[in-house]
């Protein structure tokens, strides 16, 4: 059974070992695909802690090989059965802690929350599981999506990426006032596949988004899709901006501002884009990469509301399934499948992230 282990060293191997690992009741997953994560880049980057063998991958979807005698399933959207396509919801609540218990409308408050590819491990805790390998067993506690099969190879995998960018999108127009006469005006800070979808979503809601990255290629793809108004952060000078918001948006700054990117710096940015009483919605940095200098007179003066958002909800993967169906015809715009023998290329270029918006590892 292949898979890609990363060892302690934060270096990539690939190994074949025997069997699936059954703990106890739950489904056998023959993985079709594993997305690579912008949280797996800053792994190997060298955020975040690791301790012992991790294997990657949170963004998966398979074939369900064989369900264990006993298990009920749990999928958020019908029955299924052996030979279904499913992806994996891939945190799960502890049901424990003291959020679960009095605030358990939100499972991103757990204090224990397991995620595969994560934080997930084995019992004996020598390794953490996640979906880049052959066949990988799912606990019953763990939800499950219905992933079409007539979704072309690959495209699946974005349900979990676009469903965090769908719950960052739902919670900023929520705290986002409407103003006289206009709709709404969004920045994005990062066109990855984060970003993408946040902007992407956002037109659907009618806001007018400006999306910034510094790689072109990037930018050319947000522009293809209906993000027009592309730039690079050289181009957003402070002037330029102020230009813009006086030539586009009635000399007003935006009212939401995306952080997704991943960078402190960009957020400590993110608070000169937006206008009084504006919305930041913080989504990029979900581990820790050090931090900001910023000015906590500007968020008094400008009455600013600063937000953040991490993971989805399982409703988000509804409205995530209705966003991805537009890229049914168009998949190579979104996805970039790899053979899991060539994951070093896969990784490698995900890191250079200038190819595709998801690279998979294809079993
Ligand atoms: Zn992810
Ligand atoms: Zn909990």
């Amino acid at each position: 059974m292949r898979t890609i282990v990363l060892n302690n060293e934060r270096k990539l191997n690939f190994f074949d070992i025997d069997s699936a690992h059954v703990e106890e009741k739950g489904i056998i997953l023959s993985v079709i695909a594993s997305g690579i994560c912008g949280t797996d880049l800053h792994i190997l980057e060298g955020k975040g802690e690791i301790c012992g063998d991790v294997i990657l991958g949170h963004e998966f979807y398979g074939s369900i090989d064989k369900i264990e005698e006993g298990t009920q399933v749990q999928c958020l959207n019908g029955h299924v059965e052996v030979g279904d396509f499913v992806t994996v919801i891939p945190g799960v609540v502890c049901n424990k802690c003291v959020y679960c218990r009095d605030l358990p409308l939100n499972e991103n408050y757990c204090l224990n929350r397991s995620v595969f590819g994560l934080n997930l491990r084995s019992k004996n805790g020598s390794i953490v599981f996640g979906g880049n390998i052959e066949k990988i067993f799912i606990p019953e506690k763990f939800y499950l999506y219905k992933v079409p099969k007539s979704w072309p190879l690959g495209l699946a995998t974005l349900l979990e990426p676009v469903s965090v960018a769908v719950k960052a999108v739902r919670k900023a127009l929520k705290y986002a006032e409407t103003t006289k006469h206009r709709s709404f005006t969004a920045i994005v800070f990062g066109l990855g596949t984060l970003g993408f979808f946040i902007g992407i979503e956002l037109r659907k809601y009618g806001v007018r988004v400006v999306g910034i990255d510094s790689e072109k290629s990037r930018r050319d793809r947000a522009y293809r899709n209906g993000i027009t108004d592309v730039f690079s952060y050289k181009e957003m000078t402070k002037e330029f901006y102020k230009k813009y918001c006086q030539n586009r948006w009635n000399g007003i700054k935006a009212d939401m501002v995306f952080e997704a990117v991943g960078k402190p710096d960009i957020f400590a940015d993110t608070l000169h884009f937006a206008r009084k009483g504006g919305v930041i919605m913080e989504v990029g940095n979900f581990l820790f990469s050090g931090n900001a200098e910023i000015s906590p007179n500007l968020i008094c003066n400008y009455e600013l509301i600063i937000l953040g958002s991490v993971l989805a909800d399982p409703n988000s993967y509804f409205r995530a399934e209705e966003i991805l169906e537009e890229y049914v015809d168009k998949s190579s715009e979104v996805i970039c499948n790899y053979k899991i023998e060539h994951y070093k290329e896969a990784f490698n270029s995900a890191l250079a992230r200038t190819e595709g918006l998801k690279n998979n590892l294809i079993f």
